[in-house]
């Protein structure tokens, strides 16, 4: 199962879960579905980003901003644990 297919499902049970909690208060077990779906998302890969103006030509994380030195050989943030698509560059 792909991670884009695991979020879709679990975005599912959270709709479902949403529906049957006092006031659509977010419980703790839809708060376990989204963690779970923020772990899975950082296994998609992203492009890194540049920043128009930045003190340096290095990319940074999309995720959490950290910089990448030398960003196309590595495949996760070493912060946040984002996987990056190699030699992309996205400028923002
Ligand atoms: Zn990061």
């Amino acid at each position: 199962m792909t991670p884009e297919k695991a979020i879709e499902i679990l975005n599912g049970y959270i709709t479902n879960l949403t529906k049957f909690s006092e006031l659509g208060e977010e419980n703790e077990a839809i708060q376990v579905h989204r963690t779970a779906i923020e772990a899975l998302e950082r296994q998609i890969p992203k492009k890194t980003m540049k920043i128009k103006g930045d003190w340096t030509d290095d990319p940074r994380c999309s995720r959490c901003n950290r910089l990448i030195k030398g960003g196309y050989r590595r495949i996760y943030c070493p912060s946040c644990g984002q996987q990056y698509e190699e030699e992309v560059k996205e400028e923002i």
